[in-house]
């Protein structure tokens, strides 16, 4: 009825459809509520017509892995939707924080003490204060960033109170492996220890082990864009 603007909006549409029913069965067996768990659309790699189609179905909630791929999508869509929260779920580059500070609403991946001074100065020069997630390399793999499991007390710790950062939760990707479930819980009692109340776990192969094991913010791209188009 004249609203799919490109036919990618309406497998969109029945994805996001989808994807919902499953966080409300999920959270059904976890005894959690499923306005507890929110969807963070991973939109990297997608077009921006892809994008406005979630937007254009009510979604508000994306996130995106690259600091210049956001600079070149977002703006537009921003300015349009003032009310769509951007979460930078990628490593970030002492370098690049001053532009990201400027484009997203919330930093995911906090995880040294070089990226946590260069934020707790940008953010005193902007005159903002983002919401932060410090990302935990739960696995300890050495190819994945992520402050090890065993630092991560002492490195929230820091982050409070020698920057003062805004930290809200713990955000990890683990192994993909079966026992994905371990890692999960595992950060799932560092948050609870910490007193952090977000934890951002999940995909889309796992988002619904991540809901039982308390998620409250799952980050999926493919189940509800499709596949990803190779970077040009
Ligand atoms: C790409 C990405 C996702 C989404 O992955 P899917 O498997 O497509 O759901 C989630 N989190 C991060 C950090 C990512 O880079």
């Amino acid at each position: 009825m004249g609203i799919d603007k490109d036919k990618g909006w309406s497998e969109v549409r029945q994805n996001l459809c989808a994807v919902k029913s499953r966080i409300s069965e999920a959270a059904a067996v976890a005894t959690r509520s499923p306005s507890d768990v929110n969807l963070i659309a991973i939109s990297k790699a997608q077009k921006a017509n892809l994008i406005a189609g979630a937007i254009a179905e009510g979604h508000r909630l994306f996130g995106e892995n690259r600091v210049q791929e956001s600079e070149d999508k977002w703006p537009a869509l921003l300015e349009e939707n003032s009310d769509v929260e951007l979460h930078l779920v990628g490593p970030l580059q002492t370098n690049k924080v001053k532009r990201a500070v400027k484009l997203f609403h919330v930093i995911q991946t906090l995880d040294r003490r070089k990226l946590a001074r260069a934020l707790a100065r940008e953010f005193d020069s902007q005159g903002v204060q983002l919401d932060c997630f410090i990302q935990v390399n739960i696995g300890e793999e050495p190819q994945k960033m992520g402050v090890l499991p065993e630092a991560a007390d002492d490195f929230i710790a820091e982050c409070r109170k020698d920057f003062q950062l805004p930290i809200i939760g713990l955000m990890c990707i683990p192994p993909a492996t079966d026992q994905v479930g371990l890692h999960f819980g595992l950060l799932s009692e560092i948050a609870e220890r910490n007193e952090l109340t977000n934890i951002s776990m999940g995909m889309s192969a796992d988002f619904e082990i991540a809901v039982r094991f308390g998620a409250t913010h799952i980050r999926l791209g493919t189940a509800i864009f499709g596949v990803r188009p190779p970077l040009s």
